[in-house]
C-alpha cells in the first residue's frame, strides 16, 4: 500500500474502468489517511487514466486541505463520501461506481432496500449465516447530491446495514471498508451479486 494511497485508487479506478463500471469520468473513489482527511478523485477526470494530480484531499468537515491542481474541483459526490466516513468511523476507503447491472437491479424493487439472494458470495460482504436474509439499502437519486447524502446520514443514524454497501436508484453502488483493498473486493463482490440478480430476474423471484 502506498503512503498516501493515491496509487491504490489509481489502480482500482483503472480496473473498474476496464470492467465498464467507471465509464468516461463516472464514479469516484476515496481513501482516508491517519489524520482523518481523505484523497478523493477530482471532478471530471477520465477514470481509466488517473494520475497523482487527479485527486483532492478533503477533511471530515468537507474542506479542501490539499489540491495538486489549483483549479480542480472535488468529485461532485464528495458529500456521499463524507456521509459514509461520518456514519462509519471504521471506514477508511469509500468506492462508488456506475454499472449497468446496478441500475437494472435498482429497478427490481420499489422499496427502500434490495433483498439480496442467499448465495455463497454474500460471505464476501461479511455475511456468515445459513440462508441469510439480507437487504442492501436503496436510496432515491436526486440531482442535488447533498440531498442523497443527507438521507444516507439519516438512515444510517437509525439503523446500520448488514452489508457495507448502498445502492442509489438508477445510479450506482457505494461501498466502504477498513482498507482500499477491502473496498476493492466489496465492489467486485457486489457487482457479481448484481450480475447474478440480473441474470436470475428472468426466472427466479427473490
Ligand atoms: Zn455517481
Amino acid at each position: 500500500m502506498s503512503v498516501d494511497l493515491r496509487s491504490d485508487l489509481i489502480a482500482a479506478a483503472k480496473h473498474f474502468y476496464d470492467r465498464g463500471w467507471m465509464v468516461g469520468t463516472a464514479g469516484n473513489l476515496s481513501a482516508q489517511l491517519p489524520d482523518g482527511s481523505f484523497w478523493i478523485t477530482a471532478s471530471g477526470r477520465p477514470k481509466g487514466q488517473l494520475t497523482d494530480r487527479d485527486f483532492i484531499r478533503i477533511n471530515l468537515d468537507g474542506e479542501i486541505v490539499e489540491q495538486p491542481v489549483s483549479d480542480s474541483r472535488p468529485s461532485a459526490e464528495t458529500s456521499i463520501h463524507l456521509a459514509v466516513y461520518n456514519s462509519f468511523p471504521e471506514a477508511k476507503a469509500c468506492y462508488h461506481v456506475h454499472s449497468i447491472e446496478a441500475n437494472l437491479v435498482s429497478r427490481l424493487t420499489a422499496g427502500d432496500a434490495v433483498p439480496l439472494p442467499a448465495i455463497e458470495m454474500l460471505k464476501g460482504l461479511g455475511v456468515w449465516e445459513e440462508n441469510p436474509q439480507v437487504a442492501m439499502p436503496l436510496f432515491p437519486n436526486y440531482l442535488e447530491v447533498t440531498k442523497i447524502a443527507h438521507e444516507i446520514c439519516e438512515a444510517f443514524a437509525v439503523s446500520r446495514p448488514k452489508v457495507p454497501a448502498l445502492l442509489i436508484r438508477d445510479h450506482g453502488i457505494t461501498v466502504w471498508a477498513n482498507s482500499p483493498a477491502a473496498a476493492y473486493n466489496y465492489v467486485e463482490v457486489v457487482e457479481y451479486i448484481f450480475r447474478y440478480m440480473v441474470a436470475a430476474s428472468q426466472v427466479v423471484r427473490f
